[in-house]
């Protein structure tokens, strides 16, 4: 299991977690913002840490 953290100060909603999760984590929220509402199924493949331009997301295994 992996906790996600999202900076809501930083993140923009550019959504660019959103298009490169390979496992359906995020989607952009109502107000704009990523809402890792998938959050059971990240496999901590970090690719959504290093694609925000941001450095909006943190992933913690628990
Ligand atoms: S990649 Fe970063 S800035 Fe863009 S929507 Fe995701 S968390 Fe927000
Ligand atoms: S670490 Fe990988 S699987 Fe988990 S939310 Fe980020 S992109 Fe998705």
């Amino acid at each position: 299991m992996y906790l996600i953290n999202i900076d809501r100060e930083k993140c923009t909603g550019c959504g660019q977690c959103v298009d490169i999760c390979p496992s359906g984590v995020f989607q952009m929220g109502d107000d704009d913002k990523t809402d890792p509402f998938n959050a059971s199924e990240c496999v901590g493949c970090m690719s959504c840490v290093e694609s925000c331009p941001e450095q909006a997301i943190a992933i913690t295994e628990m």
